[in-house]
């Protein structure tokens, strides 16, 4: 058994989801690096059980106890890197367990842009590339430059590049069956050396606008980021919550200027596919669902698309929610709304 392997049993997850939900887990393992993670895998006691990779908590449900061995990712570290050989890029690589927001702070600290935009989101650098990680019109797939895997099927690690994770929105090869077993250990980030504002997003556009900022700092803008993070957004250590709880639903131009014709001020952008994103926080917002609650998860008054635990929700009531606002978003606008976050 490898030194700083420990198991822990029927342990308490609640202190490690953002939502706050009571669920113990039959085993856990604190994984610092790659050899405590196959030391893990390795135990008979354990080798056979389900698994759960787990990092900050922040995009899952837990829906009950989990009945398997969670694998809680803690390898630190982060490093502005010494290799120059991608032109125009300076290379930057990171711990899974590593907080993301930290590591945005460690390189707006070392005069480097490119993560400013993704300031302030909660959870760590391994589950970055999971979700393909997004936020005020900058993905994390613009500034991936590799990630480091562990592959559970076969135990060897690996080195994967942007097309091998096939990025999509808030997708990604990790989230299908073929890339279920791999482990995410760093991911090393090519940001730009000669670096400008990304300010497509119109509502930090207008903030830097509004601060008078004429040529903003990355520090600057992401500044402006948190304050409107801050403003919009619950913080999970007041309110329990998981972020945006659906994705923007994507639908074919005819579909939106169909629902134009009956809701004029759906809220709609067009993607450069031709198809239209509508906004998911409107539609649940136009049924009726902002600040109501069911059980005891409700939807945050500010912001349509956030659920939040009101105290003491289970799993459960999460679900529940969830089901009656994408039933009556189907009902009213016959569009499907998809869930961000992991159920478990
Ligand atoms: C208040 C709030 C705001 C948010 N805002 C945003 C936002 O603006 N944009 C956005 O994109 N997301 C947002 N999120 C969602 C969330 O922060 C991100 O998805 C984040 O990347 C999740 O990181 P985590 O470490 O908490 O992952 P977890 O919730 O622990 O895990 C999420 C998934 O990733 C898997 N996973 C985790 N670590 C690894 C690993 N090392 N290897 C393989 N698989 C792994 C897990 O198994 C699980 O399937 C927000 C969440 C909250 C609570």
């Amino acid at each position: 058994m490898h030194p700083d392997l420990a198991i822990a049993h029927d342990y308490s997850l609640e202190a490690c989801n953002t939502f706050g939900i009571a669920a113990r887990a039959r085993h856990y393992v604190r994984v610092t690096s790659v050899e405590v993670l196959r030391a893990a895998l390795a135990d008979p006691a354990l080798a056979a059980l389900p698994r759960l990779v787990l990092g900050g908590g922040s995009n899952i449900v837990l829906t009950g106890d989990f009945d398997g061995l969670v694998l809680h990712m803690a390898i630190a570290g982060q490093e502005v890197l010494a290799d120059t050989s991608v032109p125009g890029r300076t290379l930057v690589r990171a711990g899974a367990g590593q907080s993301w927001h930290g590591l945005v702070e460690y390189t707006l600290a070392q005069g480097l842009g490119g993560l400013e935009n993704l300031a302030l989101i909660p959870g760590t650098v391994g589950a970055s590339p999971i979700q393909n990680i997004g936020a005020y019109g900058v993905e994390l797939k613009d500034v991936f430059y590799r990630v480091s895997v562990f592959d559970s099927a076969s135990g060897q690690l690996r080195s994967m590049d942007a097309a091998d994770c096939r990025f999509g929105y808030r997708d990604s090869i990790f989230k299908q069956p073929e890339g279920a077993g791999l482990i995410v250990l760093d991911v090393t980030f090519a940001l730009p050396t000669a670096w400008s504002p990304q300010l497509g997003y119109a509502e930090l556009a207008n903030a830097v606008a509004d601060a008078g900022l004429i040529s903003p700092t990355p520090r600057q803008v992401a500044d402006l980021v948190i304050a409107i993070r801050r403003r919009k957004l619950p913080d999970p250590a007041v309110i329990g919550n998981a972020g945006s709880f659906f994705k923007n639903p994507v639908v074919p131009k005819a579909v939106c200027a169909s629902l134009l014709a009956s809701y004029p001020a759906l809220v709609h952008h067009a993607q450069s596919d031709g198809s239209e994103k509508l906004a998911a926080g409107w539609l649940i917002d136009q049924c009726g669902w902002k600040g109501r609650s069911l059980g005891r998860a409700g939807v945050y008054a500010k912001q349509a698309l956030v659920l939040v635990n009101q105290g003491g929700a289970t799993g459960a009531d999460v679900v529940a929610l969830a089901r009656a606002i994408a039933d009556d978003v189907k009902a009213k606008y016959g569009v499907v709304l998809e869930t961000e976050p992991v159920f478990v």
